[in-house]
C-alpha cells in the first residue's frame, strides 16, 4: 500500500502538494473549476493538521515566454482562496529568493501556491523532462512531499517523479480515491465486465484494447474508432476518420476475439464534417462520399443490451463526434444506459467525462476518472511513474526509489 497524506506528522511541517490545477481558462477566468473542487480534500486536511502548504501545478503546455501570459496560475490562486474561503498567497515565481522567502516566512495553516511548474520548461524543458537539478531544489522546499495530481500520474517530470525521488512522499486523497477505483476495476473486475471505447483513433488506444480485450467479457466500439475495425472486415466506410495503419491491428483483434469484440450494425452518417442532419445507415450501405459521425439506432439498441447485462462498465472515448447537436444521441443514449447500470460504472476521463457532464449525468457513474491520459496507462496495464515512485507504507523513508501499485 503506498504511503498517504495521513501517515504523516503534518505539524509546522512544509508541505509540498502537487496538484492538478490545469483548468480551462478564457479571457483569464476560470471556465470550470472542477479541478481545483477536486483537490480541496487533501489541501483542507493539509491545513487543518498544521502544515504550511505550498502548492505547485502545471497549467497548459509552455514553450516560450510568451506563452507565460496567458499561463499564470494567479486566477487559480484567487479561486482557491474562494474554495478554501482563507488567504492563498500567490507566488509568481517557480524558483529563487521570493519564494524561498516566502516558504520560510510561512506559519502552520497557511496556503501558498507558486507559480505554474511549466513556466521551467522555457529553458529546457526542466520540468517535463525531469531536471533531476529541478527536482532536488523543489524537494528542498519542504519536508513532505505528497502528489495528488493523477491527470500527470502517468509522466515522469520534476514535480512529481523529480520531488518524490529525493524527499518523503505519499499521495493524497484524490489520487488514492482513484487508485481505489480503478485497480480492483482491472485486477478483479465484477463480471459480466464490459469495455465501451470510442473517441477519435485506433492508434491512440492500441494498447488500451490489446490488454482489455485479455480482462473484459465484451468490448463495444464505437466513435470514429469504429471505422478502422469496420474497414478491417471488408465494409465501404467512404470518407469516414480511419487510421490506415492499424487496419492489420484490427483485422488481427476481430480474428482472435470474434465474441467479444461487438461493432455497430448501423451508423448515422453525413456528406462533410459538418453539424448538419444525419442519415442513419446500415454499414453495407454507406457510399464513397460519406462518413460516419456517430453509431445508428439499432446499434445503440445491441449496445444497451450488452450494457444491461454487465455488473461493470468502463468507459473511455464518445460514440460519436458529440460536440456537434445532430450527432450527440449516441453518446447520449449510451450515457444513460451505463448510468443506469446496477454494478461499478466507470468513466475514463476525457472526452467521455465531459460529455457525461454535458448531458447532466455526471453524478450517476460510480466514478469520474479526473486523468484521461493516466487512466488509460492504467487501462493499458502499465505502472505511473509518479505512483510508482512513492514508497509503500511499510519501506524505509530513507529509500525514496520505489515500488509498483
Ligand atoms: P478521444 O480523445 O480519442 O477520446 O476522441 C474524442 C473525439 O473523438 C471527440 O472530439 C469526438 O468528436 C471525436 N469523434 C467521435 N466519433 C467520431 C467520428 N465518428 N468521426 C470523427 N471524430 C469522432
Amino acid at each position: 500500500m503506498k504511503k498517504t497524506i495521513k501517515d504523516f506528522d503534518l505539524k509546522g511541517k512544509r508541505v509540498i502538494i502537487r496538484c492538478d490545477f490545469n483548468v480551462p481558462i478564457k479571457d483569464g477566468k476560470i471556465t470550470d473549476n472542477t479541478r481545483i473542487v477536486e483537490s480541496l480534500k487533501t489541501i483542507k486536511y493539509a491545513i487543518t493538521n498544521g502544515a504550511k502548504v505550498i502548492l505547485m501545478s502545471h497549467l497548459g503546455k509552455v514553450k516560450e515566454e510568451s506563452d507565460k501570459k496567458n499561463k499564470s496560475l494567479k486566477c487559480v490562486a484567487l479561486e482557491l482562496s474562494k474554495l478554501l474561503g482563507q488567504k492563498v498567497t500567490f507566488i509568481n515565481e517557480t524558483k529563487g529568493k521570493k519564494l524561498e522567502d516566502a516558504i520560510s516566512n510561512m506559519k502552520e495553516k497557511e496556503v501558498i501556491l507558486m507559480e505554474n511548474t511549466r513556466f521551467e520548461d522555457i529553458d529546457g524543458k526542466k520540468e517535463s523532462g525531469n531536471d533531476p537539478e529541478l527536482g532536488v531544489y523543489w524537494a528542498s522546499l519542504c519536508d513532505i512531499f505528497i502528489n495528488d495530481a493523477f491527470g500527470t500520474s502517468h509522466r515522469s517530470h520534476a514535480s512529481n517523479v523529480g520531488i518524490a525521488s529525493n524527499v518523503e512522499s505519499g499521495i493524497g486523497f484524490l489520487i488514492q480515491k482513484e487508485l481505489d477505483m480503478l485497480l480492483p476495476a482491472i485486477n478483479k473486475p465484477d463480471r459480466p465486465f464490459t469495455v465501451i471505447l470510442g473517441g477519435a483513433k485506433v492508434s491512440d488506444k492500441i494498447k488500451v484494447i490489446e490488454n482489455l480485450v485479455e480482462i473484459a467479457d465484451y468490448i463495444l466500439i464505437g466513435g470514429g474508432m469504429c471505422n478502422t475495425f469496420l474497414k478491417a472486415e471488408g465494409y465501404n466506410v467512404g470518407s469516414s476518420l480511419v487510421d490506415n495503419d492499424n487496419i492489420d491491428f484490427c483485422k488481427r483483434m476481430l480474428d482472435k476475439y470474434p465474441n467479444k469484440i461487438i461493432l455497430p450494425i448501423d451508423l448515422v452518417v453525413n456528406d462533410e464534417y459538418k453539424d448538419t442532419k444525419g442519415v442513419n445507415k446500415l454499414i453495407n450501405e454507406i457510399e464513397d462520399e460519406e462518413m460516419s459521425l456517430d453509431i445508428g439506432s439499432k446499434t445503440i439498441e445491441l449496445f444497451k443490451t450488452y450494457i444491461a447485462k454487465s455488473k461493470q462498465i468502463i468507459w473511455n472515448g464518445p460514440m460519436g463526434v458529440f460536440e456537434f447537436k445532430n450527432y450527440e444521441k449516441g453518446t447520449k443514449e449510451i450515457c444513460d444506459a451505463v448510468s443506469s447500470v446496477k454494478g461499478k460504472t466507470i468513466i475514463g476521463g476525457g472526452d467521455s467525462a465531459s460529455a457525461a457532464k454535458k448531458f447532466g449525468y455526471d453524478e450517476k457513474f460510480t466514478h469520474i476518472s479526473t486523468g484521461g491520459g493516466a487512466s488509460l496507462a492504467l487501462f493499458e496495464g502499465v505502472t505511473l511513474p509518479a505512483i510508482d515512485v512513492i514508497p509503500n507504507v511499510e519501506d524505509d523513508v530513507t529509500n525514496f526509489k520505489k515500488k509498483t501499485i
